[in-house]
């Protein structure tokens, strides 16, 4: 075997070892008493389809948990007065007797309002902190920066709402300010993930198809590469994907993609050199950090919850 071939054996091996990792800290992030609480709750929110969340959108662009009238009130929880619903359309099958043996199900469609959490008051829902990265990671930051112009995406840095790090939107990324380089960092590695492994969904609009998928899948590329720089995001990246509704088996499932597009990741930045000017130190050596490519700005759309 050659030293290329070892080096590339390694670096595989490395990786798996990784996703392997990273599987038991969602296992043991899901198992804890907290996160069951939270996802207790959060599993009894209805999935709206992607019509209906496209509805949800245009009509309350902030909205992070919607449900009806009777579903806020059973948490106990009750509508604001005054607040104006947001309109769905909700199916209605209706049964009708055709002959003695035979029942058929026809499909309406009638309009339903349901109402998003900031529009709701009263008894507290539980909460699962996601914590942030607080490392200076500016050599990483800066080579990541360089790997995004490489592929032709355009990077942008902007003030964003409480919660939300990074935007992909196809073709172009922003990354929230006011946060560590280290933060960044992994924001920046999780919006190329998607980029690299979801723009076509992205692209088309229908993001919303395997979203669960999607987030563990950037999540866990992003854990990988850091990892690979030696930047630890273990407990950030593993509740994240624990609140997406992940776990162990699944990233098993997408181990192939995951570790594609990690390696590709990791590989593209050789030469480009991640490890000057940060915290950041590269386990392999992949030289020193040039110049932070021009930043051009760009329109995005809002990818709540993103990392
Ligand atoms: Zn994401």
């Amino acid at each position: 075997m050659n030293s290329t071939t070892s080096l590339a054996t390694q670096l595989r091996k490395s990786i798996d070892d990784s996703v392997n990792r990273l599987a038991a800290a969602v296992d043991k992030q899901r198992g804890s008493e907290e996160m069951r609480r939270y996802l207790d709750v959060m599993a009894r929110f209805p999935m709206y389809s992607w019509r209906n969340a496209c509805l949800i959108s245009l009509q309350r662009p902030q909205a992070s948990l919607v449900a009806g009238f009777s579903h806020w009130k059973r948490l106990g929880r009750r509508v604001r007065k005054g607040e104006k619903a947001v309109r769905i359309i909700s199916p209605c099958p209706v049964r009708k007797a055709a002959d003695e043996e035979e029942e058929r199900v026809r499909m309406y469609f009638k309009a339903a309002c349901v109402f998003d959490v900031s529009q709701t008051e009263g008894k507290g829902l539980p909460t699962a902190e996601v914590p942030e990265i607080r490392a200076d990671t500016k050599g990483l930051l800066a080579a990541l920066a360089n790997v995004a112009a490489k592929r032709g995406i355009t990077v942008r840095y902007r003030p964003m709402e409480e919660g939300t790090f990074g935007v992909s939107r196809g073709g172009e990324v922003e990354i929230a300010t006011g946060h560590s380089t280290g933060q960044q960092s992994k924001s920046l590695v999780h919006e190329l993930a998607h980029e690299a492994m979801h723009r076509r969904l992205i692209a088309s609009d229908a993001y919303g198809i395997g979203r669960r998928t999607a987030e563990l899948e950037a999540e866990a590329v992003a854990y990988v590469v850091c990892r690979h720089f030696d930047l630890d995001v273990e407990l950030r990246a593993s509740r994240y994907i624990a609140l997406w509704g992940g776990e162990g088996k699944a990233l098993a499932a997408s181990l192939g993609r995951i570790s594609d597009a990690a390696r590709r990741l990791i590989e593209d930045m050789k030469g480009l050199g991640p490890c000057a000017g940060g915290a950041a130190t590269c386990r392999t050596g992949l030289g020193t950090a040039t110049s932070v490519p021009t930043l051009a700005t760009g329109r995005h759309r809002t990818c709540p919850a993103s990392s």
